[in-house]
């Protein structure tokens, strides 16, 4: 029972210097945000020891009644939340639910239709090196000039390649879907509809964004983005799938499953059940469409940066650097140098090789989880925007943001 710091402190003190380092810097990478503290606290529970394959009430192994308890709290939530009829809480990470719910849909060699990665897709959605792109037959849709999905191009591929199955979902896109016309092409097509909403789920939870449980047959997600939870995935559907679901996840891709996680995703989604997440998520979204205000206004466009799309419906913008000096490589290296963590990201027929880029991912979650409001976000919006200038104050900008980060404290009670 020797406490980390002594048993190891090689690992405990990278574990102080990360929690510093979350504690002084801005975190505006748009899929990350911190958990509540009674999150991680279930995450470090006792549970972590317990194997549990199967299901609450069908498990192989003894002594599970305690977890039985809390993954059904974990899936009655989970519907309640969303409105589903099935849910399934045990996928260890959003690719491990895509990798279930694509082959509860479709068998290998089949054809699905999904959004370009280059254009916003995941990796999970068709990428060539990905197991969807390896076993799968991929057509790949995209956005237009004016960044928006091409709903047309997705009809005229649907109805040229029959696909078995549609995704609908993105990592990297700041605008809200049409599911119905989603659903409107599958149904012409007689192709599933599968929704991946791991970035804006919060914002479903909330009230904030259309719900695809409403339109899909099966829906993924993570819960670590805007939804705040622990890091993991989950499934939702209509109860015609649960079977197929439940076998694909187990055994189908996974053996005992994590059932501290599941523990932490309970308490997550009562979390994202109250009024407190829903004002969060109004702040995130508010906290964005400043973000694109400011980074689309003319002293922003004289220094060559732009917004693609023209702004944002959601918790993340989108920065277009083609016009800038500056490279997604540099851009997101001097936000990093004034405290500021944002990834580059390509934009559509981006001249410029995936690990440079020309563009910026900015999200806002992780910031209203600490608390900022429109005013904080309207600060970091100008120093984002002076630090992409030719010439700028590195030293007043590092002020500008130290004050931000102390204004908000985060984890306080966690320092040793
Ligand atoms: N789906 C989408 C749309 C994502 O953006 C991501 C993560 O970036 C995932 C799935 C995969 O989640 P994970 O990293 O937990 O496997």
């Amino acid at each position: 029972n020797t406490p980390l710091h002594e048993l190891d402190p090689e690992v405990a003190a990278a574990v102080d210097a990360e929690l510093l380092r979350q504690q002084s810097t801005l975190e505006m990478i748009a899929s990350e945000n911190f958990a509540p503290l009674a999150v991680m606290e279930a995450q470090g529970s006792v549970l972590t020891n317990k194997y549990a394959e199967g299901y609450p009430g069908r498990r192989y192994y003894g002594g599970c009644e305690h977890v039985d308890v809390t993954e059904q709290i974990a899936i009655d939530r989970l519907k309640e939340l969303f409105g589903a009829e099935y849910a399934n809480v045990q996928p260890h990470s959003g690719a491990s639910a895509n990798q279930a719910a694509l082959f509860a849909l479709a068998q290998p060699g089949d054809t699905i239709l999904g959004l370009d990665l280059a254009h916003g897709g995941h990796l999970t959605h068709g990428m060539r090196l990905n197991f969807s792109g390896k076993q799968f037959n991929v057509v790949a849709y995209h956005v237009d000039d004016a960044g928006l999905v091409d709903m047309a191009e997705v009809e005229r591929l649907a109805k040229e390649h029959r696909p078995k199955v549609i995704i609908a979902g993105w990592s990297a896109y700041p605008r809200q879907l049409d599911f119905a016309e989603f659903r409107r092409i599958a149904d012409e097509v007689e192709a599933f509809l599968w929704v991946d909403m791991a970035h804006f789920a919060g914002l479903v939870a909330a009230g904030l964004h259309p719900n695809p449980v409403e339109y899909a047959d099966v829906v993924t997600s993570t819960t670590h983005k805007t939804l705040g939870g622990p890091r993991g995935g989950i499934i939702l559907a209509k109860k015609d799938f649960a079977k197929k679901l439940n076998s694909s996840v187990f055994p189908g891709f996974q053996g005992g499953p994590l059932e501290h996680v599941i523990a932490a995703k309970a308490v997550s989604f009562k979390v994202a059940a109250s009024e407190d997440f829903k004002e969060r998520q109004r702040r995130t979204v508010e906290g964005a469409r400043i973000l694109a205000e400011r980074l689309t206004a003319a002293d922003a466009r004289e220094a060559g940066v732009n917004v693609l799309s023209g702004g944002t419906d959601v918790h993340l913008v989108l920065v277009d650097l083609r016009e800038s000096e500056l490279d997604g490589q540099q851009a997101e290296d001097r936000l990093h140098e004034v405290g500021i963590t944002v990834n580059r990201n390509a934009v559509p027929n981006d001249p410029r090789p995936p690990m440079v880029t020309s563009g910026l991912r900015i999200g806002t979650p992780a910031l209203a989880t600490r608390g900022f409001t429109a005013e904080d976000f309207t600060e970091v919006a100008d120093v984002i925007a002076e630090a992409l200038k030719p010439i700028y104050d590195t030293a007043s900008l590092k002020t500008r943001v130290k004050a931000l980060a102390d204004k908000h404290p985060l984890y306080p009670g966690l320092n040793k």
